[in-house]
């Protein structure tokens, strides 16, 4: 008898189900506000210039498809500590961070997962209520215990910053905080600068290990402020983790390009945490594949290329806030019996509507319009041909 037999269904996670329901729905106008996917003014995925070009050079070399390292080649993994750090950074120059380019940020999620597992098994890991539909799934796949931190504020579409404090205060010595750096997936509300300190200071009061999470840098506020957290943790010189996506900001997400930084207060454990994080990559998929990480170490390496990827990267971020905008006054227009006018504030591709399960499945069943039950929004898939629709689309199903 098969051994499968006894596997009971096993659901995909909602953002997924949404995503196959919507293939799956013959109306054309149908609209997906579903995944975090960057669509550009005519609706598609970019190809970005410095991408393209980069690729252009990659194949004109000719290079054959050998393996590569397990950790990366050292200018990827340099490029990235540049990216998260700053260049000549005091962590780069004395060598507090072992970085190993991942299948995108998941990958590098679920290598610092892997390696926590090994040396704080039974910590518990606390994860932002709401937070990315997968971290929990991955940190409980790993063998921990997940909670749940409070972070949205329903009532001022902000972030519940004191109870956050004030619950993370209650977690045991050696607790492991997951932290969105920028763009809160899914609620678009970051924590100020000086929220930021005072975590850094909570954090290391409380002896628990930040895990940060940084999917969209560039997309917030720019590339060396939406790094702020990352360079807080930094000058704390405790240890922490990273895990670094660029799926979104080179549109890359096929490629599934990313990496996981470790970063140590004291640098003579580098050496032996990267040994532990590589024989944790070989165990599992051996090396990591070529394509996106030559591509984005060609662009970060070359100044022309990432001068035109920063301003490929800025011209994304201001089409999201353009968006928004537009979104928030055109909803205020119409008059829906409270203001819109927090989604300016929020950053990156989502934003937390306030529209309810139900609303949700009226757009859906009714416009061909897919948002998430949570009334979780892309904005980044809004543009000028599709806005009017959807304002008048969420305008019926609220008033
Ligand atoms: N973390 C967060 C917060 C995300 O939103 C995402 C992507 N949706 C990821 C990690 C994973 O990124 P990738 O697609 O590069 O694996």
């Amino acid at each position: 008898q098969s051994p499968f037999l006894h596997i009971p269904g096993t659901p995909l996670d909602p953002i997924m189900a949404l995503f196959e329901a919507y293939n799956h729905d013959s109306r054309p106008e149908k609209l997906n506000l579903v995944v975090g996917v960057y669509t550009d003014e005519n609706g598609s995925i970019p190809i970005l210039d410095s991408v393209r070009s980069a690729e252009q050079e990659w194949f004109a070399q000719g290079k054959p498809k050998n393996y590569r390292p397990i950790e990366g080649t050292p200018g990827f993994r340099r490029s990235v500590q540049d990216l998260l750090f700053g260049e000549d950074s005091e962590v780069i120059t004395d060598q507090r961070a072992a970085t190993l380019q991942s299948v995108g940020g998941t990958g590098g999620l679920k290598i610092g997962a892997d390696l926590l597992k090994k040396v704080l098994p039974d910590a518990v890991v606390a994860v932002s209520d709401p937070s990315w539909e997968n971290h929990r799934a991955l940190f409980e796949a790993a063998g921990f215990k997940v909670v749940s931190y409070p972070y949205h504020d329903p009532q001022s579409h902000g972030v519940r910053f004191d109870s956050m404090c004030a619950f993370l205060r209650t977690l045991p010595a050696g607790s492991i905080v997951v932290l969105h750096a920028c763009c809160h997936n899914p609620t678009g509300s970051d924590l100020s600068p000086d929220q930021w300190r005072m975590l850094v200071d909570l954090t290391g009061e409380n002896d628990l290990f930040p895990f940060i999470d940084i999917a969209y840098q560039g997309f917030g506020r720019g590339l060396a402020e939406d790094a702020l957290a990352v360079r807080l943790f930094a000058q704390a010189h405790r240890d922490f983790l990273i895990a670094s996506s660029f799926s979104k900001s080179f549109s890359l997400y096929g490629e599934r390009i990313g990496a996981a930084t470790i970063v140590c207060g004291d640098p003579a454990v580098v050496s032996r945490v990267e040994g532990l994080a590589k024989r944790l990559v070989r165990t599992n998929y051996s090396n990591p594949p070529t394509h996106g990480a030559a591509i984005v170490e060609t662009v970060l390496r070359t100044p022309s290329l990432r001068s035109l990827w920063e301003s490929e990267l800025g011209h994304m971020r201001t089409r999201i806030r353009r968006m928004r905008e537009q979104l928030a006054d055109a909803l205020d227009r119409n008059d829906l019996g409270g203001s819109f006018q927090f989604i300016k504030a929020q950053n990156g591709m989502f934003s937390y509507s306030g529209l309810s399960a139900e609303h949700a499945k009226t757009l859906r069943d009714d416009f061909g319009i897919y948002v998430l039950d949570t009334g979780r929004i892309c904005v980044a898939a809004l543009n000028d041909g599709n806005l009017d629709r959807v304002v008048r689309a969420i305008t019926h199903v609220v008033k």
